[in-house]
């Protein structure tokens, strides 16, 4: 699985990716993350080159309408996400002549948006089922001009009733959602709650452990090795 992410921050992600299980399967190539930052891919008239050598681009506008905060402008992220389906096409192109074997990518675009469709686990196993690469498209300030998600019919997606200053933390969720769900990441595929009961009150070793003098057990039922009494348990205290 290939994920592209479109962001004016890639170095966000850089200690989240090389940690732990995530870090794993990219190391193990089960997975990989490619950024592309619309800055770079803006049309020239959005760039001033100073005479110290500095350019400036202009990535963002004041809102039509009126409002506060700026919005940033189609242009770059159409480059960016254009050179991102760009990149994913040689690739598949490259990969055909090495192997023999013609595989057409199935992309799959998604535009951040605080008040979008909720991302679920059943939308990270769809995609991960469906496509071959997944197009974030992470704004920031007050978002990013709306006809972007309009030109490349992308899914609009919140991962949750809240605003956060940017796109690049919804991205990390979604991969790192989408990942578990790859065949091979998770060292046992069944680890995945849904393919299991499980319940958010886990426990480890010891089984009675002291804390200010005062003693906390492990729920019995988990200790009596009986699988539907255990299912029971957990079904019971989702
Ligand atoms: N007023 C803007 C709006 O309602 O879309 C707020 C933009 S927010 C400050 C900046 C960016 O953060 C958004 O364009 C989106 O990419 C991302 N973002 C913020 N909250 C999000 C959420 N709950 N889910 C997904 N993306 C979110």
């Amino acid at each position: 699985m290939k994920f592209h992410v479109i962001t004016l921050f890639p170095e966000s992600f850089d200690s989240y990716l090389q940690e732990s299980i995530i870090g794993r399967a990219i190391k193990q190539k089960l997975i990989s993350v490619a950024f592309y930052d619309p800055r770079k891919f803006a049309p020239k008239e959005l760039k001033k080159k100073w005479p110290d050598g500095n350019v400036t681009v202009y990535a963002d506008g004041r809102p039509f309408g009126g409002g506060p905060g700026m919005v940033l402008r189609a242009e770059p992220y159409i480059a960016a996400i254009e050179k991102a389906v760009e990149t994913i096409k040689k690739d598949a192109e490259k990969k055909a002549k090495k192997t023999g074997k013609a595989v057409k990518p199935k992309i799959k675009m998604i535009f951040f948006a605080p008040f979008g469709e909720k991302f679920t686990t059943d939308y990270a196993k769809n995609t991960v089922e469906k496509f071959t690469d997944v197009i974030f498209i992470s704004g920031r300030y007050e978002g990013i001009d709306a006809r972007v998600q309009h030109i490349f019919k992308a899914d609009e997606i919140s991962i949750g009733d809240y605003v956060l200053t940017g796109g690049e933390l919804p991205a990390m969720v979604c991969i790192d959602c989408m990942a578990r769900q790859v065949s091979g990441v998770l060292g046992n595929f069944d680890s995945r709650e849904e393919e299991r009961v499980s319940s958010s009150k886990v426990f480890t070793r010891p089984e009675i452990l002291v804390h200010n003098k005062k003693k906390h057990k492990v729920p019995e039922v988990l200790l009596s090795g009986n699988p539907k009494l255990i299912d029971a348990w957990k079904k019971g205290i989702e």
